[in-house]
């Protein structure tokens, strides 16, 4: 396996991490090094470990910015993983390029979009996931399962979309990102049982 960059995205829920760990823990086995990073405000679990919902891990190093991995960053180690790509800053992508083109090996998951169903922006603001997918050579674009129910039943149909509750209400378009005084909550769903804004 050379030169590849592979990205994991999809919806909250959609198992994201498993997925990284699961292609890393693959990759280990057959000889490669490894090196993870995860950025600081995925604290879930862990905090030196990639950890996903099932308790798998994998243990990373934590960066509080782009900059912080890049001073971290080994050259020389084959595999570059990251987890929560999108909570660091776009020059990240360059980073990604570089390891590919000195005939390393890319493995990263992120959020595809947000609630709003727009494209997820990296920290800075200045580009988003769909520039991730564009340089990626391979994508595996993973989906929740809708919880939404009816008469007490499970929808269970394919989530492909995340929607967002304060207070138990579909949050507004613009409400802010933190939120004070409110219980904010996410939920899987599908075309169907998403609020389109
Ligand atoms: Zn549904």
């Amino acid at each position: 396996m050379e030169k590849t960059i592979t990205a994991i995205v999809g919806t909250m829920f959609s198992g994201k991490s498993t997925e990284l760990i699961r292609l890393l823990k693959r990759l280990e086995i057959s000889g490669y090094k490894i090196q993870l990073y995860k950025p600081s405000i995925d604290d879930r679990y862990s905090k030196q470990n990639v950890s996903s919902h099932d308790k798998l891990e994998f243990p990373a190093t934590i960066v509080n910015s782009y900059e912080d991995l890049e001073k971290k960053y080994n050259p020389d180690i084959k595999v570059l993983g990251i987890d929560e790509i999108q909570f660091l800053e776009s020059d990240v992508l360059s980073l990604l390029k570089k390891h590919v083109n000195n005939n390393g090996i890319v493995v990263v998951s992120g959020l595809l979009k947000d609630f709003k169903d727009d494209y997820f922006k990296f920290k800075d603001g200045k580009k988003d996931m769909s520039e991730l997918i564009r340089i990626a050579d391979d994508v595996v674009y993973l989906k929740a399962i809708c919880t939404y129910k009816e008469n007490g039943e499970i929808c269970g149909r394919e989530a492909t979309r995340v929607q967002r509750f304060i207070d138990g209400k579909v949050a507004p378009k613009d409400s802010p990102l933190v939120l004070v005084g409110s219980t904010e909550s996410y939920a899987p769903r599908c075309r169907d049982h998403y609020h389109f804004y």
